[in-house]
């Protein structure tokens, strides 16, 4: 399968991709965390990009293409679910010509639908273990007790300054991209709120939809 999660911070995109990850062996194809890595390793691409991401930016340029397009090459131009890409109309374009060329394209977009208020809860009680990466929320799923205080994080931009400016970002740059997947009949709109089990099924639901030999991708949500 080749998938793209969508939609603003916060709505659980890095978590159903991971569940997708897990149990239909997709490849996870986050931007957001490739960039984290790099500004992690403290190499010249993580330094220039941290300028953007720590500010609720979005990195400018062909860095995150490039990023993209290699790890899509590595897994072998199928089998992967794409967490953060494309976030812009150029992006979108950019990754359709690239997955054409391949004759791969993305066979469908799933949209992740949350209500702004439960998005600036979730983001702004998100903390991370900066060693494995997990995520968690204080109120739904605190840290683990036995894990070293010091490990657990929150993201810059999970702070209310950069989470405004993030919300803002989307509206302006990355919202139109669905109208492009909506027009070939490859977007679907899916309910974000519930437990991460509901919200999976409804994502499963559509999967099977998209596979199934009678839709061929005609089937709108
Ligand atoms: P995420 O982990 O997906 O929330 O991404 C975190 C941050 O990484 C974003 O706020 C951007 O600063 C940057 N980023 C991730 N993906 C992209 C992208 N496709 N284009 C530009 N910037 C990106």
């Amino acid at each position: 399968m080749r998938i793209a999660l969508f939609g603003p911070p916060g709505v659980g995109k890095g978590t159903q991709a991971k569940m997708l990850s897990e149990r239909r062996g997709l490849r996870h194809i986050s931007t957001g965390v490739m960039l984290r890595e790099a500004m992690a390793a403290g190499t010249p691409l993580g330094r220039e990009a941290a300028r953007y991401v720590n500010a609720g930016k979005l990195v400018p340029g062909e860095v995150v293409r490039k990023l993209a397009e290699a790890a899509i090459a590595d897994a072998g131009f199928d089998d992967f679910v794409l967490d953060g890409y494309p976030r812009t109309v150029e992006q979108a374009h950019w990754l359709n010509d690239f997955l054409n060329a391949h004759d791969a394209p993305l066979q469908a977009v799933i949209s992740i639908q949350v209500p702004d208020e439960v998005i600036v809860d979730r983001l702004s009680k998100r903390r991370v273990d900066r060693v494995t990466g997990e995520n968690y929320h204080l109120d739904f799923k605190p840290p683990p007790p036995d894990i070293d205080p010091d490990r657990i994080i929150q993201r810059p931009d999970d702070r209310p300054e950069a989470i405004r400016k993030r919300l803002e970002v989307y509206r302006s740059e990355t919202l139109p991209v669905e109208r492009i997947y909506e027009e070939c009949g490859k977007l679907f709109r899916v309910d974000g709120v519930g437990t991460m089990e509901e919200v999976y099924r409804r994502i499963e639901a559509v999967l099977e939809l998209v596979s199934s030999p009678a839709s061929s991708g005609r089937v709108r949500s």
